[in-house]
């Protein structure tokens, strides 16, 4: 990542999402925005919101897309087969919290729909699309180039000495595992993974020390 570039960690809602800000030449990018959106609105409006993107559709990741979105005018996306899910996610989870308390709403239709292969430009910076499913049937990770080379906004497909749990709606283990396979190849070993929630990591360490990544951790149980 380029030194001139900056990211920014703001940590909403009731399960301690990380919502992030790439900020790179005065245009940022938000990624899962999940909750309290005019706080964040409020916090960026030294930059430019040029996109705000969810990872996948949980509540947790979209629910201050519409007070972001409304405040900044910045168009929204989400992976293609998550998008229409993530317009019912606060309704659909209201019953594990309290959504008015927690600043969260139910966002607008995505202006745009991410699928494999989609690049997203911010300032210098620019991030690919790759669809990770598991946690959810669309969700996506974001990997940087140009100047946002080495970074990597991960969601809740991968955490530092974990995985994103497979056992919630549309969540399937078998697609995980695939996913973990792919991404143990195709993410720089030197890259920042940016996670969902907690701690942020880097590639190579998952790759020695999270159980989920371990060749023989694939595949464990699919009436093989
Ligand atoms: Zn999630």
């Amino acid at each position: 990542m380029s030194s001139e570039d900056e990211i920014r960690c703001m940590v909403v809602g009731d399960i301690q999402t990380n919502c992030y800000a790439y900020v790179s030449d005065g245009k940022c990018m938000v990624v899962d925005p999940g909750a309290s959106g005019a706080r964040i609105a409020q916090a960026l409006s030294d930059v430019q919101v040029v996109w705000v993107v969810a990872t996948h559709r949980h509540h947790d990741h979209v629910g201050g897309v519409r007070a972001l979105v409304e405040a900044t005018d910045a168009p929204w996306a989400i992976g293609a087969k998550d998008a229409e899910e993530a317009t019912k996610a606060v309704e659909l989870s209201s019953h594990v919290f309290s959504p008015s308390a927690m600043e969260v709403e139910d966002p607008p239709a995505p202006n745009r729909v991410l699928v494999e292969g989609d690049v997203l430009e911010v300032g210098n910076a620019a991030f690919r699309v790759y669809e990770t499913p598991g946690h959810t049937p669309g969700g996506i990770i974001l990997v940087g180039e140009k100047s946002a080379e080495g970074v990597v906004f991960v969601g809740d497909t991968l955490f530092a000495g974990a995985c994103g749990r497979t056992d919630l709606y549309g969540g399937s283990w078998e697609q995980m595992t695939r996913t973990l396979e792919r991404l143990s190849t195709l993410i720089d070993p030197d890259a920042v993974l940016l996670c969902g929630h907690g701690v942020n990591t880097v590639m190579s360490h998952e790759l020695k020390t999270n159980p989920y990544l371990q060749p023989g951790a694939w595949r464990p149980s699919f009436g093989e």
